[in-house]
């Protein structure tokens, strides 16, 4: 068996390559899913404007709408892995996870107007669904729509919004009767964040960062128009249109394979006492350890895009993907620091630290990889009951 993409594929690569080499505006200077910084904003508005006109986002979207009249997945996942090897910007925030809900399930007004305005880089967008007590357990959110005339009126507390201080909408799960099986009363809205009653509030992270917000939701007045599918199946466009983010996987993986090059380039710098790091057994050994794990989180994520591809995909593929990658990617940036020794202590703008903090940075966020899009823990439980058909957690 063979992970290959086809010549054809591999043309299309070099072209998406050589454009991103050409007209990407920044460097990303830190790893993972990150807000970018507000001064960057109008730049990669435009970035995003440019990236949809060349139809290197939104390729599978119907042709009405923009899409390519040649658009499929693998597309996407090629565009995904080359902006992830330059470590360029993409498109920031939710808005792959909204125009999945809004083409699947959205009115031909709520496609005209948000879609363009999606393409455009104008709205960004924000997901809204995570609340203080409900992430894992997400159906047991308590943020309460409530229709009043020819609104809703939203009020309660979301948590974790990424991107929340700069989103123009947002993609808001709130429970409209809260009198039915917890799945079965929640609705899925698009919520101007300009509307009265909302407070983002950001907070500041271990990096230093402030990527993530509190979203306070006070008497939020929604017109009954943005309620996106029917009222009480928001659970099925969330559940839906969280399958249209799965080339986010393949990126991460392209993003660790860049580090771990980045890595062994550090370890040849290095010196411990008169040698290169490098040439100590030990280091080596660590090295090889965690290329051998790299590698393999590589391959799955292959291996995921293909089954995909192919619709034989497994309900363990997805989640494995997850697990292995954040664990990988957690024990890659351990090295990184630990590799630097007592300067392994230093943070970016200190004179002797190595790729400016890059590594402690890296460091830090990891561990949110672990939470982020399912904790790993939950995942585990997913594989247990729905691949391998163990009993259900009680
Ligand atoms: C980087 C990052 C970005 C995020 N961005 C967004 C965003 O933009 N919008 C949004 O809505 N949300 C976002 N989230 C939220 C994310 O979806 C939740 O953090 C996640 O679902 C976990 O929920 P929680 O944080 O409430 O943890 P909890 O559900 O409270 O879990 C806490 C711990 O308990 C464990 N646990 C919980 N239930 C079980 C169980 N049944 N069995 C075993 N162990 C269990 C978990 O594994 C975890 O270790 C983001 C999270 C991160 C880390």
């Amino acid at each position: 068996m063979r992970y290959e993409y086809s010549p054809e594929l591999e043309t299309y690569r070099t072209q998406v390559r050589a454009f991103i080499a050409e007209h990407s505006p920044f460097v990303r200077p830190h790893a993972g899913v990150r807000a970018p910084e507000p001064e960057q904003l109008p730049a990669i508005r435009a970035w995003i404007a440019r990236l949809y006109d060349a139809g290197y986002l939104g390729q599978d979207w119907p042709t009405e709408h923009g899409g390519r009249p040649d658009g499929r997945p693998e597309l996407g996942f090629i565009v995904a892995e080359e902006l992830a090897r330059a470590r360029a910007w993409g498109q920031v925030g939710a808005a792959g996870l909204a125009s999945g809900a809004l083409l699947g399930f959205g009115t031909d007004e709520q496609k005209r107007r948000f879609l363009p305005r999606i393409r455009s880089g104008q709205d960004l967008w924000c997901q809204l669904f995570s609340e203080p007590g409900a992430g894992s357990d997400l159906a047991a959110m308590s943020t309460r729509a409530v229709l009043e005339g020819d609104h809703y009126v939203v009020s309660g507390q979301k948590v974790w919004t990424t991107n929340g201080h700069h989103a123009d909408v947002g993609y808001l799960l709130a429970r409209t009767d809260p009198g039915v099986k917890k799945q079965a009363g929640i609705t899925a809205f698009a919520l101007d964040m300009s509307t009265p009653g909302i407070d983002v509030r950001p907070l500041r992270e271990i990096t230093g960062d402030s990527d993530f917000n509190e979203v306070f939701l006070d008497e939020v007045r929604i017109p009954v128009d943005q309620v996106i599918g029917a009222v009480n199946d928001g659970w099925r466009v969330a559940n839906t249109s969280l399958g249209h983010e799965r080339s986010a996987v393949a990126a991460r993986a392209v993003e660790l394979e860049a580090a771990l090059d980045d890595l062994f380039a550090m370890a040849g710098r290095i010196t411990s006492g008169d040698r290169p790091a490098l040439a100590d057994s030990a280091v080596r050994q660590r090295l090889g350890a965690i290329a051998t794990r790299v590698h393999v989180a590589g391959m799955m994520s292959k291996a995921g895009q293909s089954r995909m591809l192919h619709r034989s995909e497994d309900a363990a593929d997805a989640p494995a993907v997850k697990i292995f990658f954040s664990q990988a990617n957690l024990a890659t940036t351990e090295l990184g620091v630990a590799l630097q020794g007592i300067d392994g202590l230093g943070v970016e703008g200190d004179p002797y630290v190595h790729a400016d903090g890059w590594w402690q940075d890296a460091f830090l966020i990891a561990r949110s990889f672990t939470i982020a899009g399912g904790a790993n823990e939950v995942l585990k439980n997913v594989i247990a009951e729905r691949a391998l058909g163990l009993p259900r957690e009680k």
